[in-house]
């Protein structure tokens, strides 16, 4: 017999009378039905060769840019599911399939929309941004108040009339100018209203035409929301209407009438998760879930740059779906004890819609879900560095589950990791951008990865090649030994309990 610590000669003799008298039974009882044993990870199933060919995949030309709701996402869902299947995952949706359904609600102009000021005529969001789709029929003299300060609006009548002013002004330090800008036009307006205009027209300055320039396509394709959600309200309310600043030559001459006959139209159509899952291999964990989350949407067809029209969303999100598809196979290679289910949402790009839907409507029990761990754009910015979020309170939903996280990237990549993007002060908000927050909100421990944004982000320049793949692999190795972690621990990772975001 071998023992384990030293002992004295003389405690031989009572250590022998224990063992015979029934010890092995006693050491038996104390240590009832100890947990299984973790199997070892396998991390080597993470592979660069495997993340560089899916994520050139799903970023090539071939799928459109993955709108949300249009064929192109559902060909990449399809896409997914089949790598899904190869990779030998469980169908985890609805009716047996990989797949999980649900339906888009967008709300925006009809094409017929028309706004007329004097002579010219106005196609909504080809010649003029209309803010918020509103039903809106309007014919009142316009009157032009310069830059709107409170002693030009006071002197000027607005009372039933169109209101016209140039937009100016800086922002603070710190804040960005766009959200400056949209703010200020929101704000300017109500005023207006409130004041007794009918419509506002505002006309870009020269720094504000930059940002008009650059809009996107955002307006033009109207609002998107889950049916019966926030952005499906269609209000009848005075318009605000934005012009680029080579109208102001026309908009401040006097004596112009505008008319206006705006509609909405709200119609519905599909788009999908896919979920797959790799059972545990611990008869009461395996009830439990792991849930590891992307989003295959990106922007699809829009306007071109640089001859351009085709935006891949290389790093948003192919590197995360790419990810997603190597810790699979890692656990197909292995499972866990917990079950590890995977989720690629749908129409994230929307307004997050894929996971508010399946966040409310999971295929497996909501309670059985002990962590997100959600992936959002991990292949781009210096090589050492990456970003938790989810990881400083307020947004910190559970500490035991960033304690996890941690250990994990000190075990395994030992990334730098930024702090200022998760605090509530930074003006990308991005903590309130992706996957993970629905399944925040509902109390579920989750944390977001991600190596942030950079000058090609929602641009038709996020293509494959700006992808550090080293780097790519080694958040995913991050990630997977955090979701190893998870999955194997005795004790499910604990909710905070004063997690209050602070919007
Ligand atoms: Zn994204």
């Amino acid at each position: 017999m071998k023992l384990p610590f030293l002992v004295r000669p003389a405690q031989l003799g009572l250590l022998s009378a224990v063992l015979l008298l029934g010890g092995p039974a006693v050491a038996q009882k104390a240590r009832p039905a100890t947990r299984p044993a973790e199997p070892a990870n396998r991390i080597g199933a993470i592979r660069e060769a495997d993340l560089k060919r899916d994520l050139y995949a799903l970023a090539d030309d071939h799928f459109r840019g993955r709108e949300g709701g249009t064929l192109d996402e559902l060909r990449a869902s399809v896409w997914i599911a089949e790598q899904a299947r190869a990779i030998g995952l469980q169908p985890a949706g609805d009716d047996g399939t990989f797949f999980q359904f649900f339906h888009i609600q967008r709300t925006r102009l009809t094409k017929a929309s028309r706004a007329i000021i004097g002579t010219h005529q106005l196609v909504p969001n080809q010649d003029a941004i209309v803010f918020a789709p509103v039903n809106a029929v309007v014919s009142a003299p316009l009157v032009f108040v310069g830059s709107a300060t409170p002693a030009e609006v006071a002197k000027a009548d607005v009372q039933g009339k169109a209101v016209a002013f140039v937009f100016s002004g800086q922002p603070a330090d710190g804040l960005s100018y766009r959200r400056y800008l949209t703010a200020t036009i929101r704000d300017r307006s109500a005023e207006l209203v409130k004041a007794g205009a009918v419509a506002v027209v505002v006309v870009s300055d020269a720094r504000a035409q930059t940002i008009y320039d650059n809009w996107g396509t955002g307006y033009e394709r109207g609002r998107y929301d889950l049916p019966g959600g926030p952005n499906t309200r269609v209000v009848t309310q005075a318009p605000t209407i934005w012009l680029p600043a080579a109208a102001l030559a026309w908009v401040q001459q006097p004596g112009q009438q505008f008319t206006a006959g705006l509609v909405v139209e709200s119609f519905q159509y599909p788009s999908v998760n896919v979920v797959a899952r790799v059972p545990g291999t611990d008869a009461q964990l395996k009830k439990e879930h792991v849930l590891f989350s992307t989003h295959q949407d990106h922007d699809g067809v829009r306007k071109a740059v640089a001859g351009d029209s085709i935006w891949n969303g290389a790093d948003d999100n192919g590197t995360a779906c790419a990810a997603t598809l190597a810790l699979m196979r890692a656990f197909r290679q292995q499972p866990a004890l917990r079950s590890a289910l995977f989720v690629f949402h749908g129409a994230e790009e929307r307004g997050l819609l894929g996971s508010r839907y399946y966040s409310a409507q999971p295929t497996v029990p909501r309670e059985s879900i002990v962590a997100v761990l959600n992936i959002e754009m991990i292949g781009r910015n210096a090589p050492d560095s990456a970003t938790l979020l989810g990881s400083q309170r307020p947004h910190r939903n559970s500490a035991d589950l960033v304690r996890t996280a941690l250990a994990a990237n000190q075990a395994g990549p030992k990334f730098k990791l930024d702090t200022l993007w998760d605090q509530p002060a930074h003006p990308e908000g991005w903590y309130f951008r992706s996957d993970h927050l629905p399944y925040a909100r509902l109390g579920i421990p989750a944390i977001m990865y991600t190596t942030l944004l950079h000058k090609d982000y929602h641009t038709p320049r996020d293509e494959p090649a700006t992808i550090n793949i080293a780097k790519l692999a080694a958040v995913t190795r991050w990630i997977y030994l955090t979701g190893w972690a998870v999955a194997n621990r005795p004790a499910r990772p604990v909710a905070d309990k004063d997690f209050k975001l602070e919007r």
